[in-house]
């Protein structure tokens, strides 16, 4: 039986995704040898990986002033990457602080310059998204997270960065919905949710920012020289690449960005306004800025939390405990996420509801 995957990341896939993958462990293409037993720089992986890119150029349309990178160790080692190679040696960048992701990113900045906090949404636990704020002159980029996965919000405009170049962080909402992508000068996203499976994070990189640090980065670090070699300066996470191009030609077979969009509105409607209206349940988040990919939430009585995710576990639903530094309710309802799953949910809410209000 299929359970109900409402897990943060790694998260659900499309079946179609799974299926082809799991073909391909056993026999890549009918090649009779395994996605896992082939070399790196054989044509077989090299059409997967620049297939692989052009999708990501295709559906974020992004032309060729723009390089994509397949790498590895996360996001989180974006956090560290995106300063290493961008904010100059005495030099400054913005950063919101939107939530712990945010945070992690803003203290790896510190470690290389002058990181400034410009927003900051602890005073009511990220709940919000603060949208004005001011980007001091000379700042070389403002750093953002696009979906805050652990918090629930979601921006649902871009950040008014001016002339400043804009970089986000979109690992838990990248592809779900048509962004202008070419407002930014760096995308990154570890692929686990939308993407694909974990173990290579995507890159999109406006090639005119680099060089410009006067730093020394350390050979491995520096996006010029995987650009140069196309994301094969060493062995890429072959299997990890593979299967995120499976996942964004299903996106684009499904009818690309806006669909996807169109899909999330569907569940997020769905799931949010049963939350509004079941007195057992608490939403978190300011109605304006909810996630449409991760919904939070509490039992407005503490006492009712475990006897929800006892009674989800039953009904084969998993991944609705909140993350373990905030606690809380949470689902995600990621790109492959069908409509009936989130029904499921919904009607398993109103039951407890009416048994607990
Ligand atoms: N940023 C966001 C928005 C995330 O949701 C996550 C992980 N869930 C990360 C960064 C960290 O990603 P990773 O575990 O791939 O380093």
């Amino acid at each position: 039986m299929k359970r109900h995957n409402f897990n943060s990341g790694p998260s659900i896939l499309p079946d179609e995704v799974l299926r082809r993958a799991s073909e391909a462990v056993i026999d890549f293409n009918g090649l009779g040898l395994s996605i896992l037993e082939i070399g790196h720089r054989t044509p077989w992986f090299t059409e997967v990986i620049e297939e692989g890119r052009s999708l990501v150029k295709e559906l974020m349309g992004l032309d060729d002033t723009y390089s994509v990178l397949f790498l590895q160790g996360g996001a989180t080692t974006q956090f560290m990457q995106v300063p290493l190679n961008l904010l100059p040696v005495g030099g400054h960048a913005a950063y919101i602080k939107n939530g712990i992701w945010g945070s992690k990113a803003i203290k790896e900045a510190s470690v290389f310059g002058q990181a400034d906090v410009i927003g900051d949404t602890s005073d009511r636990n990220h709940s919000y998204i603060q949208k004005t704020f001011s980007v001091p002159d000379g700042s070389s980029y403002l750093h953002y997270t696009s979906n805050n996965t652990v918090e629930g919000t979601q921006w649902h405009t871009l950040p008014e960065a001016g002339q400043t170049p804009l970089i986000a962080d979109m690992s838990s909402d990248i592809f779900s919905r048509p962004v202008a992508f070419d407002k930014h000068a760096l995308i990154y996203a570890g692929a686990q949710k939308n993407a694909g499976a974990a173990g290579t994070t995507i890159v999109a990189i406006k090639k005119d920012m680099l060089g410009k640090t006067g730093r020394n980065i350390s050979p491995i670090l520096d996006y010029e020289g995987h650009i140069k070699a196309e994301s094969m300066l060493n062995t890429p996470p072959v299997f990890a690449v593979y299967v995120s191009m499976l996942t964004m030609r299903w996106i684009k077979e499904q009818g690309g960005l806006a669909e996807m969009e169109k899909r999330a509105k569907q569940r997020a409607d769905l799931f949010y306004s049963a939350l509004d209206n079941l007195e057992v349940f608490t939403p978190i988040v300011d109605k304006q800025d909810r996630s449409l990919m991760n919904a939070t939430f509490t039992t407005s009585n503490k006492d009712l939390e475990a006897p929800f995710l006892e009674l989800c576990k039953e009904n084969a639903m998993v991944g609705v405990k909140g993350h373990r530094s905030v606690g809380g309710l949470r689902v995600s309802m990621y790109n492959a996420m069908p409509l009936s799953s989130v029904q499921a949910l919904v009607d398993l809410m109103e039951k407890f509801n009416q048994a607990n209000k």
